[in-house]
């Protein structure tokens, strides 16, 4: 994309306001893609809604496709300053028998990490990065955008009682409640429930397993919970992130800061005191409880429409389970700064964009749904009737299981070969 003079410094220099490009949204994906778009000499600003940044939310795995990216952008060193760098995966049944445990990330022969972060640390690194790299105004807070407008020239964002912005093109990466998707797609309705809701907190205690174990105990009919390490302390405690999820017939708008009542969701972890964790326990101590519905969209056919296009969540919001929606917002963001730098039209650029990436993140979608890696303790649940067993190796062959990690490995993008790109 060669906006004005021949080079990206040129770019850069010559730059109008009128031929930025526009990023609607400060989070996960768009910070990426103004990183990654200024890393190749391609200036944009953002117009985030919030009027400041709250420490948001819980905990989050970066596995290490996503972590290639961010390595690339020079952030490995940071997340690492933050998160707990995971060693395994780890699978229990209902009773806190091992199931499954395979290595991750750089333990597993992968080139990057898997950084399992508090989000607002994350966040933290890349608000810092664009700040000192962009410059300090690179983000624009207490800009809702309303809409997109576009002619032949370039594109128009407007604001919710703030002045509108122009530029050359508009990536919305502005979530799961996008606005941008709202207006290319009216007639889209409500999200769509998957009859779960999730109960998800912080308690900090001493490590439990390896210390960097993401674990997976349970399955959704009967309680299901997913518990990991995100910060580490210099007392030799942790931060420990968990979440539930069982099935509910209604939930509660899908924002990440409602909050969540123990005696809505214990009853299935009432008696999970495992030799490894004592679960109620670890549930009591909680510094806060939120809760949040299992929520996706179906996959939209188009997010590009001439100079306008989605990103992240407000391209393809999944279920969060298998630890992708981040993952995936990061590697749109590399995927469109690449090919915004590859093509002289910025318009091909995006249509570009969207035939990479629609068809995949639209499988990981469905997915999510019914084949997350967690599929793995369903799959031992049905065999077992639910009940304990001796030996798992007269229930399965750990080498099925392991192929339904692999599978879900493969469609996500981050096989070991896939992920060393
Ligand atoms: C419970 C839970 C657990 C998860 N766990 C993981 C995990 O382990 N690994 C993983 O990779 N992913 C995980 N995800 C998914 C991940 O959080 C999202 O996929 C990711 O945040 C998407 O990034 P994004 O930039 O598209 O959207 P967001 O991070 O939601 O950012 C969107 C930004 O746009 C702003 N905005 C919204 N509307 C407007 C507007 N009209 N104008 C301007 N700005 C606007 C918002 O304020 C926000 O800052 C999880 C999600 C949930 C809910």
């Amino acid at each position: 994309m060669r906006l004005t003079g021949t080079g990206a410094g040129d770019n850069i220099r010559g730059m109008s306001r009128e031929s930025e490009i526009l990023v609607i949204g400060a989070g996960i994906g768009g910070l990426t893609l103004a990183l990654a778009l200024h890393a190749r000499g391609l200036p944009c600003r953002l117009f985030e809604a919030a009027p400041e940044f709250q420490p948001l939310g819980v905990g989050i795995n970066m596995l290490p496709h996503a972590i290639r990216e961010l390595s690339a952008l020079g952030l490995q060193s940071g997340l690492g300053a933050y998160g707990v760098e995971a060693r395994e995966f780890a699978y229990f049944n209902r009773h806190g028998q091992a199931v499954f445990a395979e290595p991750c990330g750089r333990f597993a022969g992968y080139e990057h990490p898997h950084f399992s972060i508090h989000r607002a640390d994350l966040h933290k690194v890349l608000l810092d990065a664009v700040r000192e790299r962009l410059g300090p105004d690179a983000v624009r807070l207490g800009h809702c955008c309303v809409g997109v407008e576009q002619d032949a020239e370039g594109v128009t964002a407007r604001f919710d009682g703030v002045e509108p912005a122009a530029g050359s093109i508009a990536i919305a990466a502005d979530g799961f409640h996008s606005a941008v998707r709202r207006q290319f797609h009216p007639s889209e309705g409500a999200p769509h429930f998957g009859g779960i809701n999730m109960w998800r907190g912080v308690t900090r205690r001493k490590p439990f397993l390896t210390g960097a174990s993401v674990t997976r105990v349970g399955t959704v009919a009967r309680g299901k919970m997913v518990i990991y390490p995100i910060r580490q302390f210099a007392d030799g405690t942790q931060l420990i992130n968990w979440n539930t999820e069982q099935p509910r017939a209604d939930h509660k708008p899908n924002d990440w800061a409602t909050p969540g009542r123990i005696e809505d969701f214990i009853e299935p972890f009432a008696d999970w005191r495992f030799d490894w964790l004592d679960v109620p326990a670890l549930i009591a101590d909680a510094e806060f409880i939120l809760e949040y519905p299992m929520v996706d969209r179906q996959p939209i056919g188009r997010w590009t429409f001439g100079r306008v296009t989605l990103l992240g969540d407000a391209a393809h919001p999944m279920y969060p389970r298998g630890g992708n929606g981040g993952a995936q917002a990061i590697l749109d963001a590399e995927a469109l700064a690449r090919l915004l730098d590859g093509f002289d039209d910025p318009k091909a650029a995006l249509q570009a964009y969207e035939d990479e990436r629609l068809a995949p993140t639209s499988e990981i979608v469905l997915t999510n749904r019914d084949q997350p890696p967690d599929y793995i303790i369903e799959t031992v649940e049905a065999l077992t009737g639910g009940e304990r067993f001796e030996r798992i190796d007269d229930v399965i062959d750990p080498a099925e299981l392991a192929a339904i990690s692999d599978r879900y490995k493969d469609i996500a993008g981050y096989s070991v070969g896939t992920a060393k790109r």
